[in-house]
């Protein structure tokens, strides 16, 4: 393949946030590179691994249904979404990261999201509701309405790999160049002025210039930085996504004058199928995450709980629970779910066997876990279970009905009583996803350098930029900021393209 050297733009990465960059970048006149460090077969990040839910404001399902596959009205009537507005996806993101976030890098996502939604649908991009999602509609009560969390409503039809299916088909439209198995290794730069990047090919190095969009993900997939940034224990967890986001382009870019920002020792982890291959695996993508702990107990070897499994919905929660789980010793825990609550349970449970035990001592054996401590933890968060708990459960929103066990953390919603065998248990461990440090980016997606000035030429986007999460997360938040990030980079870096190149004209 004959390789040019110029491009306007070079787009470092192959996932969500470096195809919206690119798409953006072209459709402003701009030359586009791509070039993405994983073989074709494996392109696309962990993008292609998601669920591809998108964290996005809205007015309502009304409001969403324009840009909605038409497969998706064999739900209208069945599901609701109330509207999640600005104030509300703020508050929430503001909550979940402490209060550190960027309030800029925080306010442009959410301004921006639906809107990026549309022109991601027009590019061919298909959205479906989350409706079957989070539990099975069809194993519900007859004329139960599914409520959908308003900040996890909408998702790429085929989740991820139809998002990436989407983004590529519109890539090699518009006639975008690709590289596959091509790693930018560094920047190539004249002080803080960035002029290209170099690509690691397989027996020679390349340069190449242009403005540079990074969009080469986190470090989550390198367990020797995982280590150095997280702590003690983390280069052992499974990797749920790509095994490509080493973090060589984080450090490089620091090495060369960006700034790190965000929070460089916390992660996105979350309860995993103890199951689940070491690496994530495009043949089951995101399948082995196990969310319905809500109506769960979670207890480790000892037989203890350790969280508030019913703190508020999980779509706030499991990004943080994989942490807790990792602190368990051996970094194992067990969901115990009876009877009562099984049809709750997400549909991609279906990927594991349970542990099925008629009793508690029984399944305590088959788990080889502390039989006492579950005995002890049971009861006493059965005695403390409202009497009238079974009356006022409600799945599908924060019901309130609440336990109290003294000695164990409460449950603050869907507090039921575990007493109906056959009790049916998913082993847990933890999952990382991606890590939360990154570059110092501006509203406008430019890198800031170490003296706080802009780093010219220079862009990042996703999960490469920091300070948008600290210590836990909002589903669907991270592809979100990914896209409208990528299209704010694409579109700065064209028109700096164009300025560069009339400026030349001009010199000439
Ligand atoms: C199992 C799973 C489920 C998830 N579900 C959701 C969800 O439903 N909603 C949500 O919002 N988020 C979800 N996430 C998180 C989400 O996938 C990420 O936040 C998002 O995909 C990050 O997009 P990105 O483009 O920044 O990175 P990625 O999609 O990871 O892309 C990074 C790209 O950079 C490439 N690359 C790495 N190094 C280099 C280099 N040196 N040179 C060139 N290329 C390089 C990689 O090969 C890859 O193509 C999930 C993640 C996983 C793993």
């Amino acid at each position: 393949m004959a390789k040019n050297e110029d491009y306007d733009v070079i787009v470092v990465g192959g996932g969500n946030a470096a195809l919206t960059a690119a798409l953006s970048a072209h459709e402003n006149g701009a030359r586009v590179l791509v070039l993405e460090a994983a073989t074709e077969e494996e392109r696309g990040g962990n993008s292609r691994f998601s669920g591809g839910i998108f964290r996005a404001a809205h007015d309502g399902l009304e409001a969403m249904k324009p840009i909605l596959h038409s497969s998706n009205e064999r739900w209208y009537g069945r599901v609701e979404s109330e509207p999640y507005t600005a104030e509300t996806y703020r508050a929430d993101w503001m909550r979940t990261s402490a209060g550190r976030p960027d309030p800029a890098l925080v306010d442009t996502t959410i301004d921006r999201s639906f809107e990026t939604l549309q022109w991601m649908h027009d590019l061919g991009v298909e959205w479906d509701l989350t409706a079957d999602k989070l539990m099975d509609p069809d194993k519900q009560p007859d004329g139960t309405t599914i409520q959908l969390p308003p900040g996890g409503a909408i998702r790429a039809r085929h989740e991820g790999i139809g998002l990436i299916e989407r983004l590529y088909a519109a890539v090699e439209a518009a006639d975008i160049d690709v590289w596959y198995s091509a790693p930018a290794s560094e920047l190539i730069a004249e002080g803080a002025t960035v002029l290209g990047v170099r690509v690691r090919l397989e027996d020679s190095f390349l340069d190449i210039h242009g403005q540079v969009v990074l969009a080469a993900g986190g470090f989550e997939a390198n367990p020797e930085m995982r280590l150095r940034y997280l702590g003690d224990g983390w280069d052992l967890v499974k990797v749920r996504g790509t095994r490509y986001n080493m973090g060589e382009m984080l450090r490089k870019s620091i090495d060369a004058g960006a700034q790190p920002a965000g929070h460089w020792g916390g992660a996105h982890a979350v309860p995993l199928s103890q199951d689940a291959p070491a690496m994530g695996d495009l043949r089951y993508t995101d399948k082995f995450s196990r969310y319905s702990y809500p109506y769960a107990l979670l207890v480790n070897d000892a037989g203890e709980r350790f969280v508030d499994e019913g703190e508020t919905e999980v779509w706030l929660t499991y990004a943080k629970t994989g942490w807790a789980i990792r602190a368990q010793p051996g970094a194992q825990a067990y969901q115990i779910f009876d009877q009562k609550v099984v049809h709750l349970l997400e549909p991609r449970y279906s990927t594991s066997q349970p542990v099925v035990a008629d009793t508690l001592e029984e399944l305590a054996e088959k788990l080889s876990i502390s039989a006492e401590g579950l005995r002890n933890t049971v009861d006493a968060f059965n005695a403390a279970v409202p009497d009238d708990a079974e009356g006022r459960t409600d799945p599908f929103s924060l019901d309130g009905v609440a336990a109290k066990p003294a000695g164990q953390p409460a449950k603050s919603n869907w507090a039921r009583r575990i007493d109906q065998g056959p009790f049916v248990c998913y082993p847990v461990t933890c999952g990382v996803t991606f890590t939360y440090g990154g570059l110092r980016v501006d509203e406008q997606a430019r890198v800031i350098t170490q003296e706080q000035k802009v780093m010219a030429n220079l862009y990042a986007v996703g999960e490469i930029a920091g300070g948008f999460f600290y210590h836990n997360y909002g589903a669907g938040t991270g592809l979100m900021r990914g896209a409208v990030f990528g299209r704010i980079a694409g579109a700065n870096a064209a028109v700096a393209a164009k300025a560069r190149s009339e400026k030349n004209e001009v010199a000439a």
